[in-house]
């Protein structure tokens, strides 16, 4: 490093990386990266710690640490988010999140039943609920009596739930 900082060491980089999923931090990026920002620029605090690092892509790096077009409250808010996200969510589940984001009102999820347990918490907090069981009947998705996908669809509260994380708003009041 030119200003003779140590560099972040292994195992912290690999959490840190891993608390967002090797993606940039942002909602509406989530790009692909190995990329680290300090939060507090390091010149400031001079050390490497969990809570002050944050994956963010070459971009959005630059985007917020050289031409700081991207506030810090809101990095600080997405780090926070992340925490939320990972002491509840499974990767699938944070995929979904990710996902639905992008998705018209109502848009039917196959979800295969071998993975329904993987969503549980989306349900249980009623960000997710499976379509109506009478309407996809009726669409002809059961094949041979064996149903082997369920259609789920994004609620109202889960779509809200999908905005606070996309503006940088606490997701738990
Ligand atoms: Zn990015």
């Amino acid at each position: 490093m030119p200003d003779g900082r140590p560099s972040i060491p292994a195992v912290l980089r690999r959490s840190v990386l891993e608390e967002a999923g090797y993606s940039c931090a942002i909602p509406t990026c989530r790009a692909m990266t190995t990329e680290i920002a300090h939060i507090e620029p390091y010149a400031k605090v001079r050390d490497h710690t969990f809570d002050n690092l944050i994956a963010l892509c070459p971009n959005c790096h630059t985007r917020y640490d050289v031409r700081k077009d991207i506030p810090k409250a809101s990095i600080v808010a997405y780090k926070r988010n992340l925490a939320v996200l990972n002491g509840r969510y499974s990767d699938l589940e944070r995929r979904l999140l990710e996902e639905g984001a992008g998705y018209p009102p109502g848009q039917w999820i196959p979800i295969h039943i071998g993975v329904r347990i993987l969503i549980r918490n989306l349900i249980a907090d009623g960000l997710l609920t499976e379509v109506d069981d009478f309407i996809y009947k009726i669409t002809g998705n059961d094949l041979g009596g064996i149903k082997t996908t369920e259609f789920y669809q994004f609620t109202e509260k889960g779509r809200e739930f999908m905005e606070r994380w996309r503006d940088a708003e606490p997701l738990i009041d």
